[in-house]
């Protein structure tokens, strides 16, 4: 599959928050709800800040929609002490990372588990920027919902400089923020698939408003 406007492939939101982030008012039965909804997108990853609470509840909703996916995962608020670094993605994980939170150990700890770790709009408030570049990351988060045009950009750059995959996610905190971003993926519908496709860098962010039906 090559990446293209036609609806082939899987297409999923990589990063958005639920009640379980203290800033959010996504209800997990909303989300699902949405993606039930949603003419193609029927992939989402839940990643709440230093949370996993919401991945259960939101995975046994899912599971009335035989054709959608919920990803477990979290946003760590990564730190160096008590210097905040920036925030980074793991996907594929029920369980918080063991502290501390350092972004070598997130990234570390997604690695030991098969996950994936993706940092997270790098050049905008609370992004790690530069800090990236020499992470044993999986991806860069290229195409963000909360980040300016030119933030991402710089994202997109900087992912094709380190020759790492570019993902997207909405980073949604309301329900009207959600899906405004999505990731193409040559993948089936299970955890295992999505997350090998992300590594392999079988991954393409969009506009949904780009993506046109077959
Ligand atoms: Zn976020």
């Amino acid at each position: 599959m090559a990446p293209n406007r036609n609806r082939s492939g899987i297409y999923a939101d990589f990063h958005l928050h639920t009640v379980y982030s203290a800033d959010s008012l996504i209800q997990p039965k909303t989300l699902v709800d949405m993606l039930n909804a949603h003419p193609f997108i029927k992939v989402a990853a839940v990643t709440d800040h230093d949370s996993v609470r919401a991945n259960k509840p939101t995975i046994e909703l899912a599971k009335a929609y035989p054709d959608i996916l919920i990803i477990p995962g979290c946003e760590i608020s990564t730190k160096d002490g008590e210097t905040p670094i920036g925030d980074m993605l793991v996907l594929g994980t029920y369980e918080l990372p063991p502290k501390p939170w350092t972004p070598e150990n997130v990234a570390d700890y997604a690695k030991s588990i098969d996950a994936v770790a993706i940092v997270a709009h790098p050049f905008r408030t609370y992004g790690m920027g530069e800090y990236a570049r020499n992470l044993k990351v999986d991806a860069i988060e290229v195409l963000n919902g909360g980040t300016s045009k030119e933030g991402n950009a710089k994202a997109k750059a900087f992912a094709h400089e380190l020759g790492l995959p570019g993902t997207a996610g909405s980073d949604a905190h309301q329900v009207s923020e959600l899906f405004a971003v999505c990731n193409q993926l040559d993948a089936s519908m299970d955890v295992d698939s999505v997350l090998a496709a992300i590594k392999k860098g079988r991954v393409w962010a969009h506009l949904p408003t780009t993506v046109q039906s077959k």
